[in-house]
């Protein structure tokens, strides 16, 4: 997959406006809101902006934060981590490799093996359900 060079423009044209506030502005949706948190179908979740698969359901666990929670990611590289020094908190800012768009969080407290909690926007994923 080729990176997206799509302009802001581009964006706020491709996505709907609380898509858009998340993904491309950052934003967080509010906990148990989302489309997805309570989900546990099999499947591949995946950009919500340019369909870059990102997280299996496989390493999908209930972590009861109100936000889709992946102990792993599908494939390191489809992802891009970055500082985030916003509301006076240190984070880790999770974007998607190939388009940029802000994807949600990576935290250290989550489950065995890899103690890691992707703390995810269901505005940020889309749901591909194995047939
Ligand atoms: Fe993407």
């Amino acid at each position: 997959m080729t990176p997206s060079n799509k302009t802001e423009a581009d964006w706020k044209k491709k996505l709907t406006p609380e898509r858009y506030r998340v993904l491309r502005e950052k934003d967080t949706e509010p906990a148990f809101s989302g489309q997805y948190y309570k989900t546990n179908d099999q499947g591949m979740y995946v950009c919500g902006a340019c369909g870059q698969a990102l997280f299996s359901s496989d390493t999908k666990y209930d972590a009861g934060c109100g936000w889709p929670s992946f102990y792993a990611a599908q494939d390191q590289g489809k992802l891009e981590l970055h500082d985030d020094l916003s509301y006076g908190m240190h984070r880790i800012e999770v974007t998607c490799s190939n388009c940029g768009s802000h994807l949600g969080h990576l935290f250290d407290d989550g489950p065995k093996p890899t103690g890691q909690r992707y703390c995810i926007n269901s505005l940020s994923l889309d749901f591909k359900k194995d047939k």
